[in-house]
């Protein structure tokens, strides 16, 4: 077990606004933190797992070595993907012939399920073992980073970008997001997933809910923080998309008590659907500018 306490003095300032920060649990890895900042509230795990501690915890949380181990974490099943790109497909029309870049696309389980839809894919994967086993199914095109995708497909635009439970695991994810942002083609949209920091679970588990006890989960979002964090990485027409998943296995007392928690948004996963914004006229005004920066 991580035993480090103490806080990063270079992380007790808010690593996306740079306000003030408050202690919120203290975990056996690290600190919670919340930035006080009433427009931002990022929350934040303080200090990160440095490179040799964090591929250590991602081998025995997500890809346990071959000796019958299970892995502690798994992927979203896919018939959550499913009812994510059927609710896309009513609320955007057809999918059929979009582009779709997938950002952590691991072993390709979702660009499999929308080649179902008839979208074109190309994944972004940074562990070569999953990268060999997405590059062998259906033979989707997988690059270990950005540079390689823009390296390999000079001027490659999307219609489609996802980014599913994966925000939460990057350093900086806004960095990131600001670069998938300018991936977009002018009418594309972003689909994100990530744990809601606002859901009943992690309100009744506090330091027990396993999105904080994961230490390879370096951020905890809520709607306003992501919402933030997406304005301050070049998007807009920011929107919540919400619709009861039906999670597979549930009884019919759960399903009941899922769908209140996502009619009250409670529920555990936050949906998000953005724009690129797109460059401003040299005419506009001040205000407007300043709508999208985070006040100080
Ligand atoms: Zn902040």
């Amino acid at each position: 077990m991580l035993t480090r306490k103490e806080m990063d003095p270079s992380l007790q300032s808010c690593r996306l606004c740079g306000h003030k920060v408050a202690e919120r649990l203290v975990l056996p890895h690290a600190k919670v933190v919340k930035c006080v900042n009433r427009n931002c509230r990022l929350m934040f795990s303080s200090p990160q797992l440095d490179s040799r501690e964090l591929n250590a915890a991602y081998r025995r949380l997500y890809y346990p070595a071959s000796d019958g181990s299970v892995a502690i974490y798994e992927n979203t099943p896919e018939e959550i993907l499913r009812q994510t790109f059927d609710e896309a497909h009513a609320k955007f029309g057809p999918l059929a012939g979009k582009t779709l870049l997938d950002f952590g696309c691991g072993v390709g389980r979702l660009c499999g399920i929308a080649r179902e839809y008839g979208i074109q894919t190309r994944g972004i994967e940074p562990d070569a073992c999953a990268r060999q086993i997405a590059g062998k199914s259906g033979g989707l095109r997988v690059y270990a980073n950005l540079d390689e995708l823009r390296a390999a497909e000079p001027g490659a635009r999307f219609e489609i970008i996802t980014i599913w439970d994966v925000v939460e695991h990057l350093r900086e994810p806004w960095k990131e997001l600001q670069e998938l942002s300018a991936l977009l083609q002018p009418d594309g949209w972003l689909l994100l997933s990530t744990p809601n920091a606002d859901s009943l679970r992690a309100f009744l588990e506090r330091e027990r809910w396993s999105d904080v006890t994961n230490p390879t989960h370096f951020y905890y979002f809520t709607r306003r923080s992501l919402r933030s964090a997406l304005e301050r990485s070049g998007f807009s027409a920011i929107d919540e998309l919400r619709f009861p998943i039906r999670y597979p296995g549930h009884s019919i007392i759960r399903r009941i008590v899922n769908r209140g928690l996502w009619a009250c948004g409670l529920q555990g996963q936050l949906l998000f659907i953005a724009r690129p914004r797109m460059p401003e006229p040299a005419r506009t005004s001040h205000s407007q500018s300043a709508s999208v920066e985070l006040a100080r």
